[in-house]
């Protein structure tokens, strides 16, 4: 086994014992990226000297006996994470040159551990889309087929872990995008508590949906990155002051006395037959661990993608405003006066699906509609949060489908952004209600593309979904694969 190819966990071992540096496993990771990259197109930045500099110091301060799992790990994160004086460009032209003069804290807190940030991971354009085919620079493909997508928006992300470029990644979820790129790529990905996680240095899309969360290639990886990242931050109003589980005391095995919630109306059209049978045996693996079965409803469910798709665009507009040529990014020079500055800028540095969001957005929010459609979206965000709450009296957990479908191929979607929108149907209702969402491998389709499972749970229920993930892939067993890159 190459040194790439390794869990978080299994490298940390050899590490700790001395077995392995972490000079020598970023340079295996660099190699593979050397290898794949051309065919993958994982990362919109590289930084292989930064990150060989960072693998010298992580072996030294192993060496004094410091250090903890993250310590040496070569790791992507997000183009929208900022990080100091390296270039954060969030998939986007108006960002081309933008180098944030602070690192988000969810960075600070990974080099605190020690982590190879190895590059900065390819995106659809400040997170909007489902396939990551709207980032302005590279679009990732899916490692087990080339052709197909990697998902979105974090696609870069899941490509470069599932393809073993790193061992881990950091990613954003607004309305499914660290879950479906992980269910497509066949990787774990988890979407924490709104709150759990600062969102300090996170460029934002929406805000009161926008989080950050891992992407590792198993549930314990996923433990363990948690850890990393948790906390409450006073630089964000909006993190929680509750204090962080130790998730891996979470993960053992049996799941006597859990209730897990089937959602009956997330299994009805427009599910794949394939995508159906992998969900329903994961049902069958958590009865076998123990589980209880109940069948449960969350009947707005079929409200999600419209009122995510007024919200994400009304917050969307609003946070895009400060891109206007001014303080970020890029300025188109030559206009006549400051309106002209402002729409040159705009127009050029903008592709045309953040475009579509800002009008959606701009129109939602302006007098006359606000009530008909802001303020009215806001309030079936309401009822979708009582259906959970009252789905929560029956099951501990809810287990569903990622995505409707395995991954598609590059430009099946790309020119119908409704086929799109709906793709994210089971992703949505996640983020509009805040709760905490795992995305674990489920299985393949007949074609052999990853299938994933979807666990949603109550707020700061981190812990309950990472001991049914665990369950499910003890169960499973599924035979952990690094697929090979052909190009
Ligand atoms: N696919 C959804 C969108 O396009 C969700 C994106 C995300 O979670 N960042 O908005």
């Amino acid at each position: 086994m190459e040194p790439y190819e390794l869990t978080i966990t299994e490298a940390d071992s050899l590490l700790a014992e001395k077995k392995l540096s972490s000079v020598e496993l970023t340079r295996s990771c660099l190699e593979r990226i050397e290898r794949t990259e051309e065919a993958l197109c994982s990362f919109i930045s590289l930084d292989p000297d930064q990150a060989l500099q960072t693998a010298v110091q992580a072996d030294r301060r192993r060496d004094r006996g410091e250090g903890g799992a993250l310590c040496g790990i070569p790791l992507s994160i997000k183009d929208l994470l900022c990080t100091k004086d390296r270039t954060t460009t969030c998939g986007s032209k108006i960002l081309e040159n933008f180098k944030p003069p602070y690192d988000a804290t969810v960075v600070e807190k990974l080099n605190e551990c020690g982590a190879v940030i190895v590059g900065k991971a390819a995106m659809d354009e400040f997170a909007m889309g489902s396939t990551s085919e709207n980032c302005a620079y590279k679009i990732p493909s899916n490692p087990w087929d080339i052709d197909c997508v990697a998902g979105g928006s974090s696609g870069g992300s899941a490509a470069s872990v599932a393809s073993g470029q790193v061992l881990g990644s950091l990613g954003s979820d607004t309305g499914g995008s660290i879950r479906q790129p992980a269910s497509l790529c066949g990787i774990v990905g988890m979407k924490p508590t709104y709150g759990r996680v600062s969102r300090y240095g996170l460029v934002a899309f929406a805000s009161s949906l926008d989080q950050i969360g891992p992407l590792t290639r198993d549930v314990t990886d996923c433990a363990t990155m948690m850890q990393a990242i948790c906390g409450y931050d006073r630089r964000d109003s909006t993190s929680v002051e509750q204090p962080v589980e130790d998730y891996h005391s979470f993960l053992s095995e049996g799941l006597q006395g859990v209730r897990i919630g089937v959602p009956r109306e997330y299994f009805t059209r427009g599910l794949d037959p394939e995508v159906n049978q992998v969900v329903m045996n994961g049902v069958d693996v958590l009865k076998s661990a123990g589980a209880e079965i109940v069948e449960v409803s969350i009947p707005h469910i079929d409200y999600c993608v419209a009122v995510y798709y007024l919200i994400a665009p009304a917050e969307a507009s609003s946070n895009l405003a400060r891109y206007d040529g001014v303080a970020y990014g890029f300025r188109k020079e030559g206009a006549q006066d400051l309106v002209d500055m402002y729409k040159d800028t705009r127009s050029q540095g903008f592709g045309p699906e953040v475009k579509r969001r800002i009008l959606i957005g701009t129109y939602a929010l302006s007098s006359g509609y606000y009530d008909a459609y802001y303020k009215k979206a806001s309030q079936v965000r309401t009822l979708i949060l009582n259906d959970f709450k009252r789905a929560w009296e029956s099951c501990d957990l809810l287990i569903s489908p990622v995505s409707p479908t395995p991954a598609w191929k590059k430009g099946e979607k790309a020119d119908d952004p409704l086929a799109m929108y709906l793709s994210d149907i089971f992703t949505l209702s996640t983020n509009l209600a805040g709760l905490p969402g795992l995305s674990v491998p489920g299985g393949y389709s007949s074609s052999g593309l990853p299938i994933g499972i979807q666990l949603q749970g109550p707020h700061f229920d981190e812990g309950a979904l990472l001991k049914c993930g665990f369950n499910l892939e003890r169960g499973l067993s599924l035979e952990r694969k690094i697929p090979a890159i052909c190009a």
